[in-house]
């Protein structure tokens, strides 16, 4: 289906080397500014196509996913987060309602937006000088309606993050193996991390890791963004 995409975010090159994996679908990708141009040559091998918008950042730079809104040419939307990982197939996600989304395990849940379906309109949002206080009305009003719509709630297994299963690991354990997308955390001063009490290193994480050095990897050497390592 074409008129459906995976739309993901990254501001800057950290974050595009987290969105670079492949899944089956129609990706988008919003790039800002600050990602580098050979990155961007490097999202363009990978994705359908790659959008330029300007920071959001009156709040929160996360927010400039908002941007995704404006995505009109496809009918919807499954905006993912640029650190999670697919571990099979979720175009089912599709045949949700918008919006759905994922219960937030932690604070601040201003905007619950892990994975997230959607259907783009110009209405919505208008991303111009109105943007900052359409960003918190829309923000808000959104909180709202998925408290109130438990049914649009996704199930854990569409955001599976290290946090949930700190707090609920006899749960993990018993369903972990259906787990469809896993929400890795990115910090700057670690990479990307999804940690499991107990184990030293988690096989989601192994798993992320492989698919980077074995897809990722060779594209960033090919545009010259790493030379031996990275
Ligand atoms: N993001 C980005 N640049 C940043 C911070 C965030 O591109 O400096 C995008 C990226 O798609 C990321 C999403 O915004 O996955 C949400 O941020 P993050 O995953 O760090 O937030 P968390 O899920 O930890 O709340
Ligand atoms: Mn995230």
């Amino acid at each position: 289906m074409t008129d459906q995409a995976f739309a993901t975010l990254t501001t800057n090159d950290a974050y595009t080397k987290a969105v670079l994996h492949r899944t089956t679908k129609r990706l988008v990708v919003l790039a800002t500014p600050q990602v580098s141009d050979s990155m961007r040559k490097v999202l363009e091998t990978v994705f359908a196509e790659v959008i330029m918008v300007d920071v959001l950042d009156e709040l929160a730079i996360t927010l400039t996913k908002l941007h995704c809104w404006l995505l009109i040419q496809y009918s919807k939307c499954v905006s993912m987060d640029a650190d999670t990982l697919v571990l099979g197939n979720i175009d089912d996600l599709f045949e949700r309602e918008e919006i759905s989304a994922g219960p937030d395990p932690r604070w601040p849940d201003y905007f619950n937006s892990e994975v997230f379906i959607y259907q783009p309109s110009q209405g919505s949002f208008d991303g111009g000088d109105q943007g900052l206080l359409n960003t918190f009305f829309f923000v808000f009003s959104l909180l709202f309606f998925l408290r109130l719509n438990i049914r649009k709630h996704l199930p854990f297994i569409y955001n599976l993050s290290s946090i949930s299963i700190y707090s609920h690991l006899p749960a993990f354990k018993v369903f972990g193996v259906s787990a469809k997308v896993v929400h890795f955390l990115y910090r700057s001063n670690h990479g990307i991390i999804f940690m499991i009490p107990k184990q030293k290193v988690s096989k989601f994480l192994i798993l992320w890791w492989n698919i980077f050095t074995n897809n990722v990897l060779p594209l960033l050497q090919q545009f010259g963004l790493v030379k031996d390592t990275c």
